[in-house]
């Protein structure tokens, strides 16, 4: 076997009550597993750090079962295949797999995708071409209904999804893209390189009055990875019959309390809007058509993206973790090996 006897994972060493800190994390030495029958052993090369992760960490009932205190954390990883005991691979192959957050992993085949490092840079597996990516193209064409000539809004539009969804909008024949961030550069980024009609930094001033500048005809399509102050905001400026794809909360997923619903909630009726919640696993069906659309305008050069690249292995995943977070991110938040 050409893998070590031992190698480093990192484990949950206690649930964080509010935002995560270092001590939460613990890196540990454990003995490599060689694979069984149908199994693999992959050394991975990237993985990724993302918002969900944060959920997995309460001891709370959710879609996904919570990350254990003492036990490795899970996620998304692209690595090498270093020992196969399974038909249809190899030893070399790149594959894409669950059991990310530490630096070998022994995964069984059904849980492995083979990825083609020619066809795209591996990180993009986590990223513009993984699950984030087909997240925006999802909630976009099968929540939201996105039609040619809508307005859309798009909040953490800098983000790994985000930057998908304001370009597939525009893609695909929205009148007008409008997009938050956090911070003035990722703002320039949005409207000089992803080509958004506006976007502002919702730091700057209430998110409800720079959308309502920012879109003075209103909003038929919302995006939403932040909730909070931009549901709210894009309640507001919603035109009647609008759609919200709720993608994400960002701005509580570190709350220690139950926070507040839009407090403009009861104008959804009048409006006849749609609020819709989604789950990116659901829509499985649409992989092989976001592939090739996604793949092909990025292959055109009509869709770009960048990523966040935390280099120097596995020890610097927790801070990459808290750095995304905190918005260090523009693009996918990714940590190599
Ligand atoms: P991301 O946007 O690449 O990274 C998170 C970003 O959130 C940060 O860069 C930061 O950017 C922003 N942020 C942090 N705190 C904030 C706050 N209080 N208010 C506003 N923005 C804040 O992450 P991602 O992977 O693309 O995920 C985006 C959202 O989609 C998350 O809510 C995530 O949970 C959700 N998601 C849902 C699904 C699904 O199946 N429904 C799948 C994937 C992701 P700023 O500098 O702009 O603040």
């Amino acid at each position: 076997m050409t893998a070590p006897s031992t190698a480093q994972e990192i484990r949950l060493a206690s649930r964080p009550q509010g935002v995560p800190t270092p001590e939460n994390f613990e890196l540990v030495a454990v003995p490599v597993e060689p694979p069984g029958e149908g199994q693999v052993l992959v050394r991975n090369l990237v993985m990724s750090v993302d918002p969900y992760m944060r959920g997995r960490m309460n001891d709370a009932k959710s879609y996904v079962a919570p990350f254990e205190v003492g036990k490795a954390l899970e996620g998304g990883a692209v690595g090498e295949v270093v020992v196969s005991n399974a038909p249809g691979f190899a030893v070399g192959d790149k594959v894409l797999h669950g059991l990310g957050w530490r630096e070998y992993a022994t995964v069984a085949a059904e849980h492995v995708v083979k990825v083609d490092p020619e066809r795209a840079p591996l990180g993009a597996y986590l990223g513009v071409l993984g699950m984030p990516g087909l997240t925006a193209y999802a909630g976009l064409v099968d929540v939201a209904g996105l039609k040619e000539g809508d307005a859309v809004f798009v909040s953490g539009a800098a983000g790994a999804v985000g930057q998908v969804a304001g370009q597939v909008a525009k893609l695909r024949g929205a009148r007008r893209v409008v997009g938050s961030a956090g911070t003035d550069a990722k703002v320039a980024y949005l409207v000089d390189e992803l080509g958004f009609d506006a976007a502002f930094n919702y730091k700057d001033a209430p998110v409800t009055e720079q959308l309502a500048a920012a879109a003075p005809d209103g909003i038929d399509v919302f995006f939403d990875n932040v909730g909070g102050d931009h549901l709210e905001a894009a309640i507001a400026s919603f035109n009647p019959h609008g759609r919200a794809a709720l993608c994400g909360a960002i701005s509580v997923y570190n709350a220690t309390t139950p926070q507040p619903g839009p407090r403009n909630l009861g104008l959804a009726v009048g409006k006849r809007l749609t609020l819709r919640g989604f789950l990116v696993r659901d829509h499985a069906h649409l992989q092989e058509r976001f592939v090739r659309e996604v793949g092909g305008w990025i292959a055109e050069g009509r869709l770009r993206y960048t990523e966040t690249t935390t280099e120097g292995g596995l020890a610097k995943a927790p801070g990459a973790f808290l750095g995304m977070l905190r918005g260090d991110n523009t693009g996918k938040a990714l940590v190599t090996f």
